[in-house]
């Protein structure tokens, strides 16, 4: 029996659903969201609609960790090596002002933000690179004195937080958590009471320019917007092949309840690599991409015994050692990654604005990036 986009759409649907639009949003993930209010706040005359493939969200700003971060000292080290440090060091303030403008725009209590401070965890064999990190600290935390004194500190004894088999631990204050999915049905929250209009199941297949509009569409329907933004991070090279982006998946697992859990914080390890939280008395943990990179150089969503294996033995050894969990809840998200880390925000053509390829921070600078691309979309 055709479903959805494979039956033809009514008059009524075409003149209501499907009418035309000022600004039509591809993808309704954080940067998506964002857009849509910002473009919206400043012009409440405009008519946007987010169109979504999804029932939920279905790329990354649900299925992450809810890290409200910067990224960890070798993290930002690995980068600068890739990128140098200017670059980097303009992302971050990119990722602080994110995350500054998504508590302001959500509300703590909205995002379950808790400012539990962040650790980045070194194994005996990391010395060097812990001794890197912390010279790298000195000047880093000069950078960053706007978001605070004493961003990044080595602290003493790691496994005095209850874990095992680390070596050294260097702290930040600054950082903390929140519930991903509370954030992004709070944006939600925001975009309907702006009057902001959403079409879920909606699989854009192809977008065309013409000199007055873009189209978009998904079999038998399509729509019709004065200008577009591509906010499809991972899979924006589905609708626009030249772009350098390439998807990357990222898997998760949540144990069962641990009696007395001790762990409080957000823990980074591996170069950001590899993360793990305190989730409502369970671990959560994810990541070790870097130890799969062709398995996990995919779009496809799942979870694969051998990642799973390498976070629960991980956990054994470091976090949970001598006591008994199960693994409870697993899933993946998709990653959207490039050349370096910067994202990618341009015009793809004179009505096509693009921001996507946030990679494995865009929590933090997702807001940063959505509100951008709004204004450049308001001053076409
Ligand atoms: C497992 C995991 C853990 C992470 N942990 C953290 C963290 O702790 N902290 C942090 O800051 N960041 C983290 N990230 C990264 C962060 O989640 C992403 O960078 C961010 O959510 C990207 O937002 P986005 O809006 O660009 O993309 P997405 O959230 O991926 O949104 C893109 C949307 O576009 C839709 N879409 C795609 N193609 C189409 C189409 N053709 N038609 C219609 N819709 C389409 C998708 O369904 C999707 O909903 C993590 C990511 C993953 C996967």
């Amino acid at each position: 029996m055709p479903f959805g986009s494979q039956i033809a759409p009514s008059y009524w649907e075409k003149s209501s659903f499907l009418k035309d639009r000022d600004v039509i949003i591809v993808g309704s993930g954080i940067v998506g969201l964002t857009a849509a209010i910002e473009v919206k706040k400043r012009r409440p005359d405009w008519s946007v609609l987010v169109i979504e493939r999804g029932t939920l969200p279905s790329g990354a700003s649900t299925k992450n960790a809810g890290f409200a971060c910067i990224g960890s000292p070798s993290e930002l080290l690995l980068d600068a090596k890739e990128m140098g440090w200017e670059p980097v060091l303009q992302l971050i303030k990119q990722r602080w002002e994110g995350l500054m403008a998504l508590r302001k725009l959500v509300g703590d209590k909205g995002l379950q933000f808790q400012p539990t401070g962040g650790y980045e965890l070194f194994v005996p064999e990391q010395e060097d690179l812990f001794e890197r990190c912390t010279e790298t600290i000195i000047d880093l935390n000069k950078n960053l004195e706007f978001a605070g004194p004493n961003y990044f500190m080595p602290e003493g004894n790691p496994n005095s937080l209850g874990l095992s088999k680390f070596a050294h631990v260097i702290y930040s204050p600054h950082e903390g958590s929140i519930h991903p999915g509370s954030m992004m049905q709070a944006l939600l929250k925001i975009c309907r009471s702006l009057d902001i209009d959403i079409l879920t199941g909606f699989n854009v297949e192809g977008m065309e320019e013409s000199a007055n509009d873009v189209t978009v569409h998904s079999g038998s329907m399509k729509v019709s917007g004065r200008l577009a933004l591509l906010a499809t991070n991972a899979f924006a090279k589905e609708l626009i092949s030249s772009l350098d982006v390439r998807p990357a998946r990222n898997q998760v697992l949540l144990t069962s309840k641990i009696p007395n859990l001790a762990l409080q914080g957000t823990f980074h390890h591996d170069h950001g690599f590899l993360y793990f939280r305190n989730l409502d008395g369970r671990v959560l943990i994810g990541g070790a991409r870097n130890h799969f990179k062709k398995e996990e150089s995919t779009k496809e969503f799942g979870n694969t015994g051998a990642i799973m294996q390498y976070l629960t033995s991980f956990l054994k050894t470091h976090v949970l050692p001598d006591t008994h969990f199960e693994v409870e809840h697993q899933w993946s998200g998709i990653l959207g990654l490039g050349g370096d880390k910067s994202p990618i925000t341009q015009w793809s053509s004179d009505r096509i604005f693009t921001a996507c390829r946030l990679s494995g921070i865009g929590v933090a600078i997702g807001t940063s990036i959505g509100q951008s691309a709004a204004t450049q979309i308001l001053s076409r």
